[in-house]
């Protein structure tokens, strides 16, 4: 068995190994500080520890990450990695600078098996849930590559101030690997985010929504993207089994013990879809009890989703009907476009164990048979 991957391994689960192998317990404080906060690779480097004890350490555990395959920096700064999660599966983590703040973006999964419509993610199918040293490698090797890991005695500085679960993958469907990333997000003695700059995004898994507000609450994010459960079914195949009603009950649910007193509705805005004037009347109706902002997301077009970006005039139409009703909405600005870093473009290259595409075309085929 190979040794356990000090990036996927909360402070408090390192404890109890090191009271194991009979080393005292503030030696996993100094470990993880090493590892998580200063960006050490290797056992050697960890200079306050005896060197029977590192070399000790470095037969029972490791520090890896999954090898870059590609890495892409946009016109506009946005940076993207590719990482080889082998077996033929590749994720994506993207970086986005802005002025007063640095926010990573990163997978949970090596595909998604929800299939939205309009994701290219979910087009892929599903291959594999990524474990907790694979999710937290991506802050770690962005970390690194962005210069951002604290040097000894240094003020904290950090390049990466927001991680959010926006990149591949439903993160309420690989629960307990998120749920362990999340713990070392969070713990002092490894990255130190507060719960309010790390945000989960989810297209809705209910019970693990309530899951989250009990173990982890982290802001949340909810991906809507519809009004009704017609539309919603269509364009969110999940809202089948959690319609919309359970959902807007569990987003108060939520707020209960969420950092923020409001949830993010994120909602993709596709031409001639869900972008009326009508379809954000609805949606005011909607979501009346549930305090919330709305995250408008114009449509990302990838090859082959037959679907359009609404136009920035329906964009703002739509943006004002809601804000007009008071809700605060904002527009996501396209980052990165010319590298597809923007939402819904990270396709990384994933090996399909769901055989989703052969069964789509199969549906066709029936189709034109009959
Ligand atoms: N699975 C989670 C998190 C990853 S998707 C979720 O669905 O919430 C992150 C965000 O990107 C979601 O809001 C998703 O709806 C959005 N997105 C997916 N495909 C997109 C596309 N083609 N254009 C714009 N946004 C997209
Ligand atoms: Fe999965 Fe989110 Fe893409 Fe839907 S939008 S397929 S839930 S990654």
């Amino acid at each position: 068995m190979s040794s356990p991957n000090l990036l996927g391994l909360p402070p408090s689960e390192l404890t109890e190994l090191l009271a194991q192998w009979g080393e005292r317990p503030f030696r996993a404080k100094q470990i993880s500080r090493w590892v998580h906060q200063r960006g050490v690779g290797a056992f050697d480097q960890m200079t306050d520890l005896a060197k029977a004890s590192r070399r000790d350490l470095a037969e029972r555990l490791s520090i890896e990450t999954p090898p870059i395959l590609r890495d892409t920096t946009a016109a506009d700064g946005t940076r993207k990695w590719l990482f080889d999660v082998g077996g033929g599966d590749a994720v994506e983590a993207v970086f986005i600078p802005e002025r007063s703040r640095g926010t990573l973006c990163i997978s949970s999964q090596a595909g998604c098996a929800v299939d939205c419509r309009f994701c290219s993610t979910g087009k892929q199918g599903f291959s594999r849930n990524l474990d907790a040293a694979e999710i937290v490698a991506q802050l770690w090797v962005a970390l690194r590559e962005l210069d951002g890991f604290r040097a000894p005695g240094m003020p904290e500085q950090r390049a990466i101030s927001n991680v959010v679960f926006m990149g591949m993958g439903e993160p309420l469907q690989n629960y307990a690997q998120t749920l362990r990333a999340l713990t070392l997000l969070l713990d002092d003695d490894a990255y130190g985010l507060s719960r309010r700059r790390v945000t989960v995004s989810t297209s809705g898994v209910v019970p693990m929504m309530d899951r989250l507000a009990r173990d982890c609450p982290v802001a949340l994010a909810v991906s809507l993207h519809a009004p009704t459960d017609a539309l919603r079914d269509e364009l969110v195949p999940l809202n089948k089994k959690y319609p919309l009603r359970e959902l807007m009950a569990a987003c108060r649910r939520y707020l209960e013990h969420a950092p923020r007193d409001f949830i993010t509705f994120e909602y993709v805005m596709i031409r001639g879809v869900n972008d009326s004037p009508a379809h954000a009347r609805e949606l005011v109706r909607l979501v009346a009890d549930v305090p919330c902002k709305f995250n408008l997301i114009p449509f990302n077009p990838f090859p082959g989703s037959g679907l359009e970006r609404s136009t920035p005039e329906q964009l703002l139409r739509f943006s004002q009907v809601l804000a007009s009703s008071g809700i605060v909405t904002t527009v996501r600005r396209t980052r990165g476009d010319d590298i597809d870093a923007a939402c819904g473009q990270l396709a990384g290259e994933v090996q399909d164990r769901t055989r989703l595409a052969e069964r789509r075309a199969r549906v066709v085929m029936m189709r034109e048979e009959s």
